[in-house]
């Protein structure tokens, strides 16, 4: 068996987002719709010994990158202590996270010292009215207090996500490159993308990024500029500064002949693609007591299911499943 994982169109598999819970503490509303509560039971959930030994099954096919992912991962017990476990495991050489940052003033220690490399917070506006409207509920303050513990703890760079929607936050776009350039942080801007029915209502403010990028570029000088990862986002620096600004683009300019991931949700279901359903479930297998050697079939025989290519644009009314139930 061939130990890299290559898919039918030629990509090799070297990025696996895994989602270690489906619950959070936000409601943004683009992601999970207001009031659901049709959570995965902790029966269901892989336990930190499954996840590790499926993570160690892509690492010996030739994953390199983890990032783990939820909902929001930090709503997990003890996750510093599944993080360290994965940091540990041969062929790994990238741990990073994804976070609302609202438990990441407690956790940025402990996380950094379980060898989380990178970390990735979402933040739509600064202002905490419009915060609270945005995610149903949350405090802005909280997640304040958890980016500047991240970067006290050590993270460099921390990352900032800011999903653009016009007549929300779109208002907002240079106080959010102020705020990055006054804390060191790097920003990147998505596109709302119609993920479920929560998504498909947002992405009604879809804004291209282009259209930021013409806006910035009226008050900034912008040149390229590369940036560690391995996603898709595209990256310009703010001249005068260290101010490093991606794109993720994937509604008007997507990057699926180059995507290099697949995603591991909660319950052990592999997802070969964010914007489609091709699936295959992993936990009633792993359960069975299948050997290693069965699992490693299993994840090529996955692998082989991926698609080429989203339909977000061209068929937005496809996907049922929303954002948090795969991890972003
Ligand atoms: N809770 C963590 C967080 O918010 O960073 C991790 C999970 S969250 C699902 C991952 C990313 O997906 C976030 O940056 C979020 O803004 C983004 N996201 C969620 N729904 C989206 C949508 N419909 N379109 C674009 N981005 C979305
Ligand atoms: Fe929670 Fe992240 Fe989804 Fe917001 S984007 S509801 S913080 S999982």
């Amino acid at each position: 068996m061939s130990q890299q994982l290559i898919d039918q169109y030629g990509r090799q598999i070297e990025y696996l987002r895994l989602s270690v819970t489906d619950r959070c503490d936000l409601r943004c509303h683009y992601c999970m719709p207001e009031g659901f509560k049709d959570f995965e039971e902790p029966a269901d959930w892989l336990t930190f010994d499954e996840i590790e030994r499926v993570i160690r099954a892509f690492a010996e096919l030739g994953t390199r990158r983890i990032r783990i992912t939820g909902g929001e991962p930090l709503v997990r017990k003890n996750i510093p202590e599944l993080a360290s476990r994965l940091s540990s495991l041969p062929g790994i050489e990238d741990l990073s996270i994804s976070s609302n940052a609202t438990r990441l003033q407690k956790l940025a220690r402990p996380l950094k010292k379980a060898g989380i490399s990178r970390i990735n917070v979402s933040l739509d506006t600064l202002k905490a009215d419009r915060f609270k409207e945005i995610t149903g509920g949350g405090k802005l303050e909280k997640v304040i207090n958890g980016l500047l513990a991240a970067s006290e703890a050590g993270f460099q760079p921390v990352k900032i996500n800011m999903v653009v929607m016009r007549g929300v936050n779109d208002d907002e776009v240079e106080d959010m490159v102020q705020f990055c350039i006054d804390h060191d942080f790097t920003l990147r801007f998505i596109e709302t993308m119609p993920m479920g029915d929560t998504g498909r209502e947002a992405s009604q403010q879809y804004i291209p990024l282009d259209e930021i990028h013409q806006r910035l570029e009226k008050k900034y000088n912008m040149v390229k500029a590369n940036m560690n990862g391995g996603g898709p986002a595209r990256y310009v620096r703010v001249e005068g500064t260290e101010l490093r600004i991606g794109y993720i683009t994937p509604m008007s300019q997507h990057f699926c002949d180059t995507c290099n991931r697949v995603r591991l949700s909660v319950d052990g279901t592999l997802y070969l693609c964010l914007g489609q359903d091709d699936s295959y479930p992993l936990r009633d297998l792993l359960r069975s007591g299948i050997s290693d050697d069965e699992l490693k079939q299993h994840i090529h025989r996955a692998i082989n299911l991926k698609p080429e290519k989203h339909e977000f644009s061209n068929n937005p009314g496809k996907l049922v499943r929303f954002m948090s139930m795969t991890g972003g």
